[in-house]
């Protein structure tokens, strides 16, 4: 049994290099869901949906959301009255946001949503919500403090970040499965994702940190972080913001509490030696994703770690 903690489009080509070399079967893989928002009077799960497109092979890649060769009539129509103007959403994506948000009125949880969304899409993997409870991440900017999804679209994340807070972080608890998922894994994969507000959310999860601290699973981590600097997103504003130094130095940091494995790039070589301080074992690669090969050895080096 191997989980796998995600966030959106770094997990999802991760992981699509690590089902080619596991049964879809053995995987867990636990979502973030702070970046869960409401619009359009439908409940959005952007990282839940991005993960599931993707490794059942209908992902928009280029863009790296949505479904591949979706129209936005409906979206453009909305436009037409004046609503929100900022977020996309295709037609066919806007499908799984009207189910999820129905299914939610009729009483079932985003855990049962997403296993039926996945398996309607074929997929074998389980695919755990981090909670099913109330979560939003919102970012502190001078003057406001908006939902992470409006810092990051609807205002490009252009801001600096003077905070991030994890609101129904207090509450929220593990989606079930999740915390049996890290306990009774052999392995244990952070994937790279956003530290903060991808992995950080899911590690605010009660529990969800003990239990990382505890199973006997092998807790390995990809940085997101290469040749100092996030590949694309603002994970760096975001690290700035917190205090955390901008590397995968720092990152490591974030998760040493847990980690035993942590996978770096090549153009990140000379923070070896500072990861091995913290007690970690540090595999030096190629880390950037580029096609179903690299994501392949990639995953091939995150088992074998
Ligand atoms: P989201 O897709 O925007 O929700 O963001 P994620 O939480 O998945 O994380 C994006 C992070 O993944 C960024 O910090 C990127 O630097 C990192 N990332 C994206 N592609 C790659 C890659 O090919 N290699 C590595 N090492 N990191 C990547």
């Amino acid at each position: 049994m191997i989980t796998a903690l995600a966030g959106g489009v770094g997990a999802a080509r991760f992981l699509t290099g690590l089902t080619q070399l596991i049964k879809q079967e053995d995987l867990t893989v636990i979502v973030n869901t702070g970046d869960d928002i409401d619009l359009f009077g439908l409940h959005i799960s952007p990282d839940i949906d991005i993960v599931t497109y993707t490794l059942a092979s209908i992902i928009n890649d280029e863009k790296g959301w949505g479904i591949k060769d979706d129209t936005f009539n409906c979206l453009n129509m909305l436009k037409l009255f004046s609503e929100v103007d900022w977020f996309n959403l295709g037609d066919r994506d806007f499908a799984t946001s009207i189910l999820r948000t129905n299914m939610l009125k009729n009483g079932a949880t985003l855990s049962q949503i997403s296993a039926k969304v996945s398996r309607d899409l074929g997929l074998k993997l389980k695919i755990l919500p981090m909670t099913d409870d109330k979560f939003a991440t919102y970012v502190q900017i001078p003057g406001d403090s908006i939902h992470f999804e409006e810092y990051m679209v609807k205002r490009a994340a252009k801001d600096p970040v003077l905070d991030v807070k994890f609101v129904g972080a207090e509450t929220a608890k593990p989606a079930e499965g999740v915390i049996d998922a890290i306990m009774d894994s052999d392995r244990v994969i952070i994937c790279p994702s956003n530290p903060i507000v991808s992995i950080g959310t899911i590690l605010s999860i009660q529990g969800v940190r003990d239990a990382l601290r505890k199973t006997r699973a092998k807790k390995v981590a990809v940085s997101p972080i290469v040749a100092g600097a996030p590949i694309k997103g603002p994970a760096d504003k975001l690290l700035n913001g917190l205090g955390v130094e901008v590397s995968a130095f720092g990152v490591a940091k974030l998760y040493v509490d847990f980690l035993d494995g942590f996978v770096i790039d090549s153009m990140d070589a000379a923070e070896k030696s500072r990861i091995e301080g913290l007690g970690v074992k540090v595999a030096v690669v190629n880390t950037l994703m580029k096609d179903l090969a690299s994501k392949v050895a990639l995953a091939k080096i995150v088992l074998d770690l």
